[in-house]
C-alpha cells in the first residue's frame, strides 16, 4: 500500500493524535517492488502488511443483520487473519443465530479460515466474565448486557487468548465486501508506521453516499459525525488553548487497535463505544489526570486516521437510531471528568436543537465498563474452553449446543466435521437473506 506519511498532528499528553492521511496506491507490490520513496509518501509491501494481519483478529459485531451482508464481509476478510463474529442476533421466533452458524460454517470450510463464532447470550460466556472477576458485563439475568461495545468486549478477550496482537473491528451492516477488505488492510497498513505497541487506527469513509433529489449524492459527513467530532474537538481545544479540527473519525465504527492498548481502554456501553475511545484517551493518558497506566504515559500512544477509497454503503439507520446515536456520543463527553462546564452547557444546546432532548430533560450519562486487563484471563479461559476449544490457532474450534440444547455442532477450519448443514436450517435460510 501506498500511503501518505501523517502531516499534521495534534499533541495532548501522551496522546499523538495524526490528521487524516490519503492512500494512494491500495496494493503497491512486494517488497523492493513500489519504490523506497523518503518522505512524505511510502509504500508498505504486501509482505509487511501480511505479517501484520497474521497477527490480527478481526471482529465482526452481528445483531439481525442479513446473512447475505454478513457473507461479504467474511468473504473480504484477508486468509491470514482470525475471524471473530460475536452475535446478538434473536433466536426466537426464527433462530437467525443458527443461519449464521450455518453461513459461517460453511464460509470456514470453503476458505479453510479460522473462525470463531459466539452468541452474546451464551450463559457460559457471561459465567467466563463472572468468575474472571469482571461482573461488569453481565445483566441481572445472568447474561452478557446486549450491545455493539459489549460484543466487541467479548470478542477482545478472545482476541487475547487466542495470543494476538491486533484487533480490527468491521460492523456487518456493509454492502461492500471491497470496502471492508480495504480497512483491513488500511488496520495494517497504520501498524506498519508504528513502532508504539499503544495504538489505534480509525477509518475515515471517503463518502457515505445516499440519495438526494433522486441521485446518488456522495456525502462526506453523517449528522452524527459533524457533531461528535465536533465536540471532541472542542474538547481537545479548550485544554491546548488553540483551536482544532485534527479528530474527524469520532464515531467510527471500523477502527483497529494493539492488543495492549485496547485492554487499558474503558469502553461505553452500545454506540458510545468509537468516541468513548477518545475520551478514555485523553483522560488515562492525557496528562490531566494520574494515569493508572505509567508504562504507557512514558511510551505514548498513536492514533492514526486513514482515509479511505472505497465509498461505504452501509445499512441507513432511522432518524430515532441516528438521535440515539448522537445523543450517547455526546453524552460520554459531556460525563467526562474532563468536560469543561461551559462546554457541557453546548452539548445540551446541541442535543435540544437537534431533538435529542426535551427541555427539562437532563443527559443521562452511559453506562461505562472499566478495562478488561486485570480480568483474570486464565480462569475466563478454562471457563470458556468447555465451548470453545482452541487446539491450535491453527485449528480453532468452536463447540455449542444447538437449539434444543442436546445437540453438539463444530465449526472448523480444517473440514467438515459433525455438522453438515441441516435441511431444516436451509429452510430458516430463506426469509432471512
Ligand atoms: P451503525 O452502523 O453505527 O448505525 O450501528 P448499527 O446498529 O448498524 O450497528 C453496527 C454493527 O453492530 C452492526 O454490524 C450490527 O449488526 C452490530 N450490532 C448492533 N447491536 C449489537 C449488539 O447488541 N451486539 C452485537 N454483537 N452486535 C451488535
Amino acid at each position: 500500500m501506498r500511503i501518505e506519511l501523517p502531516r499534521t498532528s495534534e499533541r495532548f499528553g501522551a496522546n499523538v493524535f495524526y490528521g487524516p492521511v490519503q492512500v494512494y496506491e491500495l496494493d503497491s507490490g512486494l517488497r523492493g517492488q513500489g519504490g523506497d520513496e523518503e518522505g512524505a509518501i511510502v509504500a508498505l509491501p504486501y509482505e509487511r502488511l501480511h505479517e501484520i494481519q497474521g497477527q490480527m483478529a478481526v471482529v465482526v459485531p452481528v445483531r439481525g443483520e442479513r446473512i447475505r451482508l454478513i457473507e461479504g464481509i467474511l468473504f473480504a476478510i484477508p486468509n491470514q487473519c482470525l475471524v471473530i463474529v460475536v452475535s446478538n442476533s434473536p433466536r426466537e421466533p426464527v433462530d437467525r443465530f443458527r443461519v449464521e452458524q450455518q453461513a459461517l460454517y460453511t464460509f470456514a470450510r470453503l476458505a479453510r479460515k479460522r473462525v470463531i463464532l459466539v452468541h452474546q447470550k451464551d450463559p457460559l460466556v457471561a459465567q467466563a466474565f463472572l468468575d474472571a472477576g469482571y461482573p461488569d458485563l453481565v445483566a441481572e439475568d445472568g447474561r452478557v448486557r446486549d450491545g455493539k461495545a459489549e460484543g466487541m468486549m467479548i470478542a477482545l478477550a478472545l482476541a487475547r487468548l487466542a495470543g494476538k496482537r491486533y484487533v480490527g473491528f468491521v460492523d456487518a451492516d456493509n454492502y461492500s465486501p471491497g470496502a471492508a477488505h480495504e480497512y483491513i488492510c488500511e488496520y495494517a497498513a497504520a501498524f506498519a508506521l508504528t513502532e508504539c505497541q499503544y495504538a489505534m487506527a480509525r477509518i475515515l469513509w471517503q463518502s457515505k453516499p445516499k440519495y438526494v433529489d433522486g441521485q446518488l449524492y456522495f456525502a462526506k459527513w453523517g449528522r452524527t459525525s459533524r457533531v461528535t467530532n465536533h465536540f471532541l474537538n472542542q474538547l481537545i481545544s479548550r485544554y491546548t488553548g488553540f483551536e482544532t479540527d485534527i479528530m474527524g473519525t469520532g464515531n467510527s465504527g471500523e477502527h483497529a487497535l494493539t492488543l495492549e492498548l485496547a485492554l487499558r481502554l474503558d469502553y461505553a456501553t452500545h454506540y458510545a463505544v468509537e468516541p468513548q475511545h477518545i475520551v478514555s484517551l485523553l483522560e488515562r493518558f492525557g496528562g490531566e489526570r494520574e494515569s493508572p497506566y505509567p508504562d504507557v504515559i512514558r511510551e505514548g500512544v498513536e492514533i492514526f486516521q486513514i482515509e479511505s477509497r472505497n465509498p461505504h454503503f452501509h445499512r441507513a439507520g432511522e432518524p430515532d437510531h441516528i438521535r440515539e446515536m448522537t445523543r450517547v456520543a455526546l453524552s460520554t463527553i459531556h460525563g467526562s471528568v474532563l468536560c469543561p462546564a461551559a462546554l457541557r452547557r453546548e452539548i445540551e444546546e446541541e442535543l435540544l436543537a437537534q431533538g435529542c432532548l426535551h427541555d427539562g430533560d437532563s443527559v443521562e450519562p452511559v453506562r461505562r465498563y472499566p478495562p478488561l486487563l486485570d480480568m483474570d484471563f486464565d480462569t475466563f479461559h478454562s471457563t470458556v474452553e468447555r465451548r470453545l476449544q482452541a487446539t491450535s490457532v491453527e485449528r480453532v474450534r468452536l463447540r455449542w449446543r444447538g437449539p434444543s440444547g442436546s445437540r453438539r455442532r463444530h465449526v472448523s477450519r480444517t473440514g467438515p466435521g459433525e455438522w453438515p448443514p441441516g435441511r431444516d436450517a436451509e429452510e430458516t435460510q430463506g426469509p432471512i437473506n
